[in-house]
């Protein structure tokens, strides 16, 4: 695919869309139907879609029965364990093996020209980032992942929580299910925001922020503060009315859908005319510059409520910088109030 019938590159080699980043249709002053039908189809197709058919698969295929979920075992723990490693290094996996390493699209659509593995970089561990990303992910953000599931499935098991049944409830089940990246959007700009302060950036966020240049592997690399945080998002589940297979969903969106993010190409070639849209802009411009985009993809346009949305515009680059240089003078005046007066 050309890429450039869709974006522009500057001298260095890098990307970027002509289209700016749109909050979600039904924020804007003005829009029709074909705008929302178009909006719906992307909010469902296809990852939305995917989550919840691996949702479902869990559900009939590999969750345990309500007999054995009523107790807290190993046995069962670490089958989810086995199931959801094995289902992240298939995802991730193949993204990164077809577009990362065979590179089969080479920088087409790519918003950084480079390759994580071209940079080796002291900040990872044994300098690699793809290595660092992999076994933070794997060591440490995966256990967290599986252990808050095998809770909130105990949990229903027994029946603590607000848990309702399809048959009765299938109505707000259903729209709790459209809800699903809703709470995500909310919860994600929560916690994010709080570990952008500066105290908890450096102690604990700042091990995200290490892959500037993100890739697949980024997407679950994480201080384990961080991770548990992250994962939290689950427990919601435990309050609001809901079904196992909704907190599945809502589970997938946030452990398999966090590659969203970090694909690093705004499309996903999968034929010579045919592509994904990987949903990657706005948070990859939150690697890039840190202090936007805290958010998702403006399905509650929480950043643009409060100052910090970026669309990739060059509009949108000034009104950022405006807001670091203020924030620089505050922090000047704050210095020189402070100082003893000669
Ligand atoms: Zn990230
Ligand atoms: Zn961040």
């Amino acid at each position: 695919m050309d890429d450039l019938l869709y974006g522009t590159r500057d001298k260095r080699g890098d990307w970027k869309p002509n289209a700016p980043l749109e909050v979600a249709p039904f924020w804007r002053r003005a829009f029709d139907a074909r705008t929302l039908g178009h909006w719906f189809i992307g909010y469902l197709w296809p990852w939305n879609a995917f989550h919840m058919a691996t949702a479902l698969l869990y559900w009939f295929f590999i969750i345990p029965d309500v007999e054995t979920l009523r107790s807290l075992s190993w046995g069962w723990g670490l089958w989810l364990l086995l199931v959801n490693s094995a289902g992240i290094f298939a995802m991730y996996g193949a993204v990164e093996l077809f577009y990362y390493v065979k590179r089969r699209q080479e920088t087409r659509f790519k918003f950084n020209h480079r390759f994580p593995a071209e940079n080796p970089s002291d900040v990872f561990w044994f300098k690699s980032q793809n290595l660092d990303n992999f076994l933070r992910s794997f060591l440490i953000g995966i256990p967290i992942w599986t252990l808050t599931e095998v809770l909130m499935l105990w949990a229903w098991a027994n029946t603590w929580g607000n848990w309702v049944d399809w048959s009765t409830h299938w109505p707000w089940l259903v729209a709790l299910t459209l809800l699903v990246p809703a709470i995500h959007e909310l919860h994600f700009f929560a916690i994010h925001r709080l570990i952008h302060t500066p105290t908890l950036y450096k102690w604990i966020h700042s091990v995200h922020h290490n892959s500037i240049n993100p890739s697949p592997w980024s997407s679950l690399s994480m201080h384990p503060v961080e991770h548990v945080l992250y994962f939290a998002e689950i427990v919601w589940h435990l309050l609001i009315p809901s079904h196992p297979v909704v907190m599945l969903f809502n589970s997938h969106a946030v452990g398999y859908g966090a590659i969203n993010g970090h694909i690093g190409f705004d499309k996903l070639e999968v034929s010579d005319d045919a592509a994904i849209d990987s949903h990657a802009y706005a948070h990859y411009l939150h690697h890039k510059y840190f202090e936007v985009n805290y958010g998702a993809d403006g399905l509650v346009p929480l950043d643009k409520w409060f100052g910090t949305w970026h669309d990739g515009t060059k509009d949108a680059d000034e009104q950022m910088k405006a807001r670091f240089r203020a924030k620089k003078e505050r922090a000047r005046a704050r210095k020189a109030g402070a100082a003893p007066a000669e």
